[in-house]
């Protein structure tokens, strides 16, 4: 369906007058649905606000498409409360492909609603180049918070056993709701989760749904293949046999609870994608991090049941997570001093 080339030359070309010719160009040519809730939607259903309304103050970090900015946004052109926000853009010479995956993201993103879930804020797909407007999330992704909170030879680590728990709490309300949704996310991972702030106080959102975004793209069975997949997070049902499933999430989870108990170490430490499949597959399991409370690392092996059906579900997760943050125990326990690490294990 989708034209699967690079725009180059005449192609180019003739991408330039469809542009001129209709508001949208491609994306009105194609016009792709999207079901969420019960309900279709597509371009007409996304809220355009106007560019003059923005103003881009700096890069943040390059993402798949381009470049995202910090940047400011006034509901009215003449308002004086600006708002922070996060501005996605899809540069001008992007393929058709690009323009429609970017308008899938868009639309997958507008029509959540949930504090644990980035918020969308409009688009400006009226001319290039596209921006998608999303709340600021200004404390970065969960990955590098938790890598830069590891304790260090002059100062342990300045976060408690609370504050793991408080993130996990809030990643799992957010999966909770994709899971009521019939959302299935397929790649819950602490890189994919951005904070609202460092300090305390801090949100964890789930911030990242390019995997979700790309089963709708028309070639998505012939890409990449397995070394495009994020193996070490997945099931051995989904490796093996490409089933997807709310349960594919829960297993997610579960290894999204041992980066965050680890403090941002890869999983699997020195092993490959082939190496983990079989290893997985053989019933082998993450071991528990240093210093991780028996209750955390229960949750997380209850995630990694082999049978799907046989792991519990984000509500029982939830509930799960937070008798942990009830028991002293669990709250009270030290979390790991600095530790020279092995040499092997120095980049993870
Ligand atoms: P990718 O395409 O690699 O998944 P993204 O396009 O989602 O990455 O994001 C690229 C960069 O922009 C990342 O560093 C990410 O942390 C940052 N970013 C994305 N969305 C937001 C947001 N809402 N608030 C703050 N930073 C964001």
């Amino acid at each position: 369906l989708l034209r699967r080339k690079m725009l180059g030359g005449p192609e180019l070309q003739l991408s330039r007058l469809r542009a001129q010719a209709g508001p949208n160009g491609v994306l009105t040519e194609y016009n792709p649905n999207y079901e969420f809730g019960g309900e279709t939607y597509n371009l007409t259903d996304l809220k355009e606000i106007p560019r003059e309304n923005l103003q881009l103050v700096k890069a943040l970090g390059q993402g798949a498409f381009g470049e995202v900015y910090q940047g400011f946004f006034k509901q009215r052109a003449g308002d004086s409360v600006e708002m922070p926000v996060a501005v996605k853009t899809l540069p001008e010479l992007s393929s058709n492909q690009a323009e429609m995956d970017f308008l899938m993201e868009a639309l997958i993103m507008s029509k959540f609603n949930h504090a644990n879930i980035v918020h969308f804020i409009g688009v400006c797909f009226d001319k290039h180049p596209r921006f998608i407007v999303l709340e600021l999330l200004a404390g970065g992704d969960l990955k590098t918070f938790l890598r830069e909170s590891r304790p260090k030879p002059e100062r342990s680590s300045p976060l408690t056993m609370k504050d793991l728990l408080t993130c996990a709490m809030d990643v799992s309300k957010g999966c909770r709701y994709l899971e009521e949704n019939h959302f299935i996310h397929r790649d819950i991972a602490a890189r994919n989760c951005l904070l609202t702030t460092k300090g305390p106080g801090r949100v964890v959102k789930i911030a990242d749904f390019g995997m979700a975004r790309d089963i709708y793209r028309a070639d998505y069975y012939k890409k990449g293949g397995k070394a495009m997949l994020p193996v070490k997070w997945m099931p051995p049902e989904a490796f093996l046999d490409g089933i997807f499933t709310s349960k594919t999430d829960v297993w997610s989870f579960g290894v999204l609870l041992w980066e965050v108990f680890s403090l941002g170490y890869m999983p699997y430490p020195g092993r490959g994608n082939q190496d983990v499949m079989q290893l997985v597959t053989n019933g082998g399991r993450l071991e528990p991090p240093t210093n991780c409370p028996a209750p955390v690392y229960g949750i997380m092996t209850q995630c990694w049941h082999p049978i799907p059906e046989e792991r519990p579900n984000f509500a029982t997760l939830l509930e799960r997570v937070g008798y942990c943050l009830q028991d002293p125990e669990v709250v009270n326990a030290p979390l790991p001093v600095f530790q020279r690490p092995p040499s092997s294990e120095r980049d993870v």
